[in-house]
């Protein structure tokens, strides 16, 4: 019996809208894990300490480092606010770049830290790590320089050869906190993760991951911290016990997930495609992008974003938010591939009627 082509069977509705603003993965999680996690609600009235263990020596082997240099958090966003958290002195300045992830800087207003922003080009918004040295080198007191690679919303990558260089070559009182919660998707040559910094030593490296993003797991609330074990130690003190803060489900989801490989090689390759469709689409509209390296794409409109959020919500697609001072630029997520396809035909039908 013939199969209707995926494209056919997707019917967005305002009750089911295609969700391209939050840089979810729209594929869902591995069939793995949502049998793990299932199987695991009869057992959750237990804490889930018997199994963070497993959880812990997988992810740990993953990044080659012991297991005493990975701490769980409930999604990287409670990391990246245990991290700021526990190195926040008067004296300390995060340091940024202009346009990129605002946990960051969230967490650092919270604890009263000094936020020095590093301008971006206003062409393609890439900033120089040059300049983030000099910001450092300014500052008297200690810094922690938050990266996000790759950057969201603008899904480009800093050149791991630079950022490694100043790592090697830092202060002692300059804290790396890496964000690599898309480096899966990334496919530039000149990308590698800063796990190898750590597993190599690096005492000044905090590097922050996610299962929201490549697992698919963003609901189930997984991330984690990888460091020194020391410096790991220190930040432990300013979050809940792992054990208490990660959901059963999670813990087995999760693991089922790190121990299937395919289902992260079906996600980039989705994502892949979901973005050559996209791209292609932008290509014939005219609309600059930049190289994304992620699950979303930073891509000029031809109108006010408010506008275009409108428009393709009445066509039943969400789209990212404004990022000051980006105007005139729009964040979309990647979809699966049909729903590229269908974004593709709602933006053609859209030109045509002069609405973009
Ligand atoms: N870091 C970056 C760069 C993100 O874009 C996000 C979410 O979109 C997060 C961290 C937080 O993710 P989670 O808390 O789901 O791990």
């Amino acid at each position: 019996k013939e199969t209707a082509p995926a494209a056919a069977v997707l019917k967005p509705s305002a009750k089911s809208p295609v969700r391209l603003n939050y840089n979810e993965n729209a594929l869902g999680m591995a069939p793995s894990a949502q049998r793990a996690a299932a199987a695991s609600i009869p057992h959750s009235n237990r804490y889930p300490f018997a199994h963070l263990g497993k959880l812990q020596s997988l992810v740990a082997t993953h990044h080659k480092v012991p297991s005493e240099s990975i701490l769980f958090t409930p999604g990287s966003s409670d990391a990246i606010r245990a991290s700021v958290l526990a190195h926040a002195t008067p004296d300390t300045q995060l340091v940024i770049p202009e346009l990129t992830y605002g946990d960051g800087a969230l967490y650092a207003g919270f604890y009263d830290l000094a936020i020095r922003k590093v301008p971006s080009s206003r062409e393609d918004w890439s900033f120089k790590i040059s300049d983030m040295k000099q910001a450092v080198a300014d500052h008297s007191g200690p810094s922690i320089v938050y990266l996000v690679n790759p950057n969201n919303p603008t899904s480009t990558i800093i050149s791991s050869d630079e950022l490694e260089a100043w790592v090697n070559d830092s202060r002692d009182d300059t804290l790396f906190i890496i964000d690599e919660a898309y480096a899966e998707f990334v496919n530039d040559p000149a990308f590698r993760s800063a796990d190898h910094l750590i597993a190599g030593g690096a005492k000044n490296v905090l590097l922050l991951k996610t299962f929201s993003k490549i697992h698919a797991m963003a609901g189930l609330r997984v991330g984690y911290a990888v460091g020194d074990v020391d410096r790991l130690e220190h930040v432990s003190h300013y979050v809940e016990d792992d054990a208490m803060t990660l959901s059963y489900p999670g813990v087995m989801a999760a693991t089922a997930s790190m121990q299937s490989p395919e289902f992260l090689v079906h996600s980039k390759q989705s994502n892949d495609e979901a973005r050559a469709i996209f791209t292609a689409t932008l290509d014939e509209l005219g609309w600059e992008y930049l190289p994304g390296q992620t699950n979303f794409v930073f891509h000029r409109i031809s109108r006010p974003l408010k506008e275009f959020q409108a428009a393709m919500k009445e066509r039943h697609v969400l789209i990212g938010r404004a990022f000051p001072p980006a105007d005139g630029w729009c964040r979309m997520s990647l979809g699966t591939p049909e729903e590229m396809h269908y974004v593709a035909a709602v933006l053609r039908e859209m030109k045509s009627k002069g609405i973009v």
